[in-house]
């Protein structure tokens, strides 16, 4: 009997207990019904170690004895099965692999209660204090457990190596604790142990099931275990980097490694010396309060959609995932759907020979005019321009040089108005120039000066020095006006005066 032994005992069966009952709660999380296997054997194996412990009678001892192996013959095999999980291994968890994973022990239970009639398991060397030698079938069992335990800890180192940096520190733990078992059995096996008399395996193996409990729901982001991380994320077309509290870059997988032509090499860099441009968009808060996104051009003449997601631990800011989208090429065929629309408008409003403003243009900019004079009563005038004899220019020169003659005409009467006048080809040979703030006088000066323009140089259109006059009518807007067409009528009136007046001149209304 040593209550010293069993106090410590007991504490460990209570300690694996409630991780099992943890794990058991969580079982959704991939491993934590394996880890609730294992530490619940655990629980067993202590707390009948405790029972050993307590036990004055030798008789009793060795019943209890006999009794941790229900828990002892179970742990190697749900870590196993736990750590299969872990690294995304489930598939190999078939019934037949479970069953064969459970033959050694089931073997070892019935040969252990059996052993007085053959002595198999203990060949002998019974002792009441800890099961630490015995005959063939107990070093059966032994092997088998370690070649387990091997195997484990052989599928977590690899996890370790290979895992993303987040994750290395979950699997770096879980290996931790498989590990420690090793030590301390050896050191058991081997007889250096520093209590006499009692097996430490137990109390290590809680430890174990702490180790991977941590490892399995503190570091167990979202309760994506590493491997099943390594397939979502790894192969994800958007680019994600995870940032800690610092703006450190903890995560970047391989499309956010392409996106911002970044390396594995990142990881542990800041996010502002990695990606100085991007600093400049993040405003210099690398690591975002809140949920947010921007679009960054020219990162890698490339267009991101950046959208940050705050992670949280407990409320207190623990980082950022942050997602990437290329849309560059949604974004040119944005810009290129943007140009055509613009094409459109344009050609909605403009005079396809000329360029000038259509007849469309002009009544639309006329009536805002028109308007603005009503309500500020600054001045407006209007002019009509007709061609004289255009039809013999035509019938003359043929329609091609009658047609560059009003393109020439065009420009002339353009490169006379002020930038905010506006020209516009009315159709035909017919031209209209609208002067806001331009009085009668100001307005009658401009149809001059566009007069003039017309008649003192040969026009630019064929090899023949080619002359052309133009008629024009002038008016402006009076309080008496109620829209925009009594200021037509006037100035078509005043252009059929000019007409009337021999042509090449320019009348008023
Ligand atoms: P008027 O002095 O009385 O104005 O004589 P006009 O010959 O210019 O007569 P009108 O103003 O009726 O002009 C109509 C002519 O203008 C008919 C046509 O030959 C010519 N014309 C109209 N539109 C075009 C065009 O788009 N291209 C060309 N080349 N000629 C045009
Ligand atoms: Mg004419
Ligand atoms: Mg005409």
């Amino acid at each position: 009997m040593n209550t010293g032994y069993a106090v410590a005992l007991i504490i460990s069966a209570i300690a694996s207990a409630v991780v099992a009952v943890a794990s058991w709660r969580r079982r959704a999380a991939p491993g934590a019904t394996s880890l609730a296997v294992a530490t619940g054997a655990m629980s067993v194996w202590a707390a009948t170690y405790a029972l050993r412990w307590l036990s004055a009678d030798p008789g009793v001892a060795t019943f209890w004895l006999d009794a941790t192996y229900f828990g002892v013959v179970v742990v190697p095999a749900a870590i196993l099965t736990f750590a299969l999980e872990f690294t995304s291994r489930s598939r190999l968890l078939t019934w037949r692999n479970l069953a064969l994973i459970a033959v050694v022990p089931a073997l070892t239970l019935i040969i252990l209660w059996t052993d007085p009639l053959h002595g198999w398991f203990y060949g002998g060397h019974r002792t009441t204090g800890s099961i630490l030698s015995g005959g063939p079938w107990f070093w059966v069992n032994a092997v088998y457990s370690y070649a387990l335990l091997l195997v484990t800890l052989v599928l977590l180192a690899q996890s370790f190596v290979r895992t993303q940096a987040l994750y290395r520190r979950q699997a770096g733990v879980a290996l931790l604790g498989v590990s420690l078992p090793w030590l301390i059995n050896i050191a058991s096996l081997l007889g250096v142990s520093p209590v006499p008399d009692l097996d430490l395996t137990p109390m290590v193996f809680t430890a174990t099931g702490w180790l991977i409990a941590f490892a399995l729901f503190r570091y167990g982001m979202l309760d994506i275990v590493p491997m099943a991380r390594d397939r979502l994320v790894e192969h994800m077309a958007e680019g994600v980097i995870v940032l800690d509290a610092h703006a450190r870059i903890v995560d970047i997988n391989p499309a956010a490694q392409e996106l911002t032509g970044l390396t594995g090499d990142a990881i542990g860099r800041v996010a502002c010396d990695a990606l100085p441009d991007w600093c400049a968009h993040a405003e210099g808060h690398p690591v975002s309060e809140h949920a947010r996104e921007a679009t960054f051009e020219h990162v890698n003449d490339l267009v991101l959609e950046v959208r940050w997601a705050p992670l949280r631990d407990h409320g207190a800011l623990t980082g950022n995932l942050i997602t990437l989208r290329d849309i560059t090429s949604r974004r040119r065929v944005e810009q290129a759907l943007d140009r055509y629309r613009d094409d459109l408008e344009r050609l909605t409003v403009t005079d396809e020979l000329t360029g000038l403003a259509n007849r469309r243009k002009a009544i639309q900019r006329l009536t805002e005019e028109f308007a603005r004079f009503r309500r500020t009563g600054a001045p407006l005038s209007v002019m009509m321009l007709d061609l004289d004899h255009f039809k013999n220019v035509n019938d003359a020169h043929g329609h091609a040089v009658g047609d560059a003659v009003l393109v020439d005409i065009a420009e002339r009467i353009r490169s006379t108005v002020r930038d905010y006048d506006l020209a516009a080809r009315m159709g035909g040979e017919e031209f209209l120039v609208l002067a806001p703030s331009t009085d009668h006088d100001g307005a009658i000066g401009l149809a001059e000066r566009i007069r003039l323009a017309i008649e003192q140089a040969p026009m630019a259109a064929g090899d023949t020095p080619l002359h052309v006059t133009a008629s024009i009518g002038v008016t402006s807007a009076g309080p008496a006006d109620d829209g925009i067409d009594p200021m037509l009528a006037r100035a078509d009136q005043a252009l059929y005066e000019a007409k009337d007046a021999g042509r090449n001149a320019i009348r008023v209304r």
